[in-house]
């Protein structure tokens, strides 16, 4: 695209007052679109800080209560709050499991509650059970490591 072109004003003094708004014009461009990257950044990090809210008031629900499991965050609240991992347990053989909520493929806006009935234990499946998992945690790592059973 071609530079814009503002019409030379007669005057000499008209000219330099155009030069200087042009040049601050061009200055404000800066200014501005720093602002807006500084207010995007505080924004994000605003919208971490909710999202481990969110996990951490629905980890002391289940911790407490251990229901409802309804609201929950979302995966991506989960991972983005910190929190990529859900700590579960077979409703039916109890074997306990983390699952990593980055490495499922259902779409980061699903709910985790929405999970309890989408994982599945492999032991139960072997032998023709499809339990649902009990939710227990969400948690920064996980809690079982190597069981990978789920
Ligand atoms: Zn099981």
């Amino acid at each position: 695209m071609a530079p814009k072109h503002h019409p030379t004003p007669l005057s000499g003094g008209d000219r330099k007052a155009l030069t200087k708004e042009l040049g601050k014009a061009r200055a404000m461009t800066g200014i501005l679109a720093a602002q807006s990257s500084e207010m995007r950044a505080k924004g994000a990090a605003l919208i971490q800080q909710a999202d481990k809210l969110l996990c951490e008031s629905w980890n002391e629900r289940m911790w407490s209560d251990c229901e409802p499991i309804d609201p929950s965050p979302t995966i991506d609240q989960a991972i983005n709050g910190g929190f990529p991992w859900l700590e579960i347990q077979c409703s039916r053989c109890k074997t306990p499991n983390d699952v990593d909520l980055a490495a499922l493929k259902h779409p980061p806006t699903t709910f985790v509650h929405d999970l309890a009935s989408r994982l599945r234990c492999r032991k139960c499946a072997k032998a023709g059970r499809r339990p649902s998992a009990t939710l227990l945690q969400l948690g920064w790592q996980p809690r079982h490591p190597r069981r990978g059973e789920v």
